[in-house]
């Protein structure tokens, strides 16, 4: 197994199309074409996680934060993005990032981060607009179930918890053949009337190069007949957050009590009125405070997130100023550290004779000072 392949399944399972903007995800430092003898998974790359690595004679770290974000001038030892990405080449390790777009896809880091806490019946909360499309394709009805078979397993038609989505309408297709054509069915220069199949079915934008290309390979076609058009719905399978329902409700202080303990933290920041009970609960790992009035709007009774700054614990208050939420700041790294999980779990799933091991540091810098 090498980094590329490694890399290529990132790519399948959490797009890096869906990343923001700003972010930077992918292969950080390192050779593709490397064999991979071990890999470490970390929320953060940090020199004692390269120290672990190299400990254990990992040639890899695979991290949910990205190591260069902003332009480095010179590779060097020292602090920083800098001295690290040196240290990476020039130990032989390769570092690869899931960022997020591993925050974007269902099942992503929210996900886990609810799972952690207990969620049951999780589903997205803010779903993408724009990113989906809908493939129509025509096809004889002798292939229509191999082209719907290949659309399936190349991704398209994933709806929440359901896939192979598609709809099947029957329908007459024309052609004439003309000079230079091998056509499947029908002779050159006569018009041709077949019976087909118009397969549809959604497909996440950045899914449809591989979508298109199963499509293809399965169609028997010369010249396949497709559309492709966009999607003004909301996506229910690509988005930022997750909510979900605790099994039964508890107090706002016991529920503050779980999300302490399950997170592993002995301080958390918070607004709201410990009184109400809470039963529905918003989640986004790291910084998503701009979600608490999508949190608010889909009747969440807490929204748990981190980086969570003063004047931003004022947006829960109703018009006569009293808390509508309660709002958690559970910390950067605490409502991160289930990426460790996720990605460790996936990735070994994905490629059992491969060791992914979760890192035994937190690489978090800041700490909790309790009086
Ligand atoms: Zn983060």
């Amino acid at each position: 197994m090498t980094v590329r392949d490694l890399i290529r399944f990132l790519d399948g399972w959490a797009p890096p199309a869906l990343q923001q903007p700003y972010d930077n995800t992918g292969l950080q430092v390192g050779n593709p074409d490397a064999e991979i003898a071990g890999a470490v998974v970390a929320l953060d790359l940090t020199h004692a996680v390269l120290d672990e690595a190299k400990a254990q004679g990992a040639n890899v770290v695979v991290t949910h934060h990205p190591l260069l974000f902003k332009p480095v001038k010179r590779l060097a030892p020292g602090p920083g993005p800098s001295g690290l990405a040196y240290r990476l080449a020039a130990e032989g390790i390769a570092h690869v990032a899931a960022h997020t777009n591993l925050d974007a896809i269902d099942g992503g880091v929210s996900f886990a981060l609810a799972e952690d806490l207990g969620l049951e019946d999780v589903r997205l909360l803010d779903g993408f607009a724009g990113q989906t499309v809908k493939l129509a394709v025509f096809v004889p009805e002798s292939h229509a179930e191999a082209v719907r078979e290949a659309l399936a397993e190349a991704g398209a038609g994933r709806a929440g918890r359901y896939d192979a989505c598609a709809f099947a309408t029957p329908g007459t297709g024309t052609f004439r053949p003309l000079d230079g054509a091998d056509p499947f069915v029908g002779t050159v220069g006569a018009l041709e009337r077949v019976d087909e199949i118009r397969l549809e079915a959604e497909v996440l934008r950045a899914r449809l190069p591989q979508v298109l290309a199963a499509m293809r390979a399965a169609h028997p076609y010369e010249e396949v007949a497709f559309d492709v058009y966009p999607v003004e719905r909301v996506s229910d399978s690509v988005g930022f957050g997750a909510i979900g329902t605790l099994p039964e409700a508890e107090a706002g202080a016991a529920f503050l009590a779980r999300v302490a303990e399950r997170l592993g933290e002995r301080a958390l920041r918070y607004a709201g009125d410990l009184a109400r009970p809470v039963r529905r609960v918003a989640v986004c790992g790291g910084a998503g405070v701009d979600l608490a009035g999508k949190a608010m709007a889909a009747g969440a009774d807490a929204y748990v997130t981190a980086d969570v700054t003063y004047h931003r614990f004022f947006d829960v208050l109703d018009g006569a100023g009293r808390p509508a939420m309660l709002l958690v700041d559970a910390l950067h790294y605490a409502t991160e550290r289930c990426a460790e999980r996720l990605l460790a779990d996936t990735l070994a799933a994905a490629f059992p004779s491969t060791t992914f091991r979760r890192t035994e540091i937190r690489t978090a810098p800041v700490k909790t000072f309790v009086a």
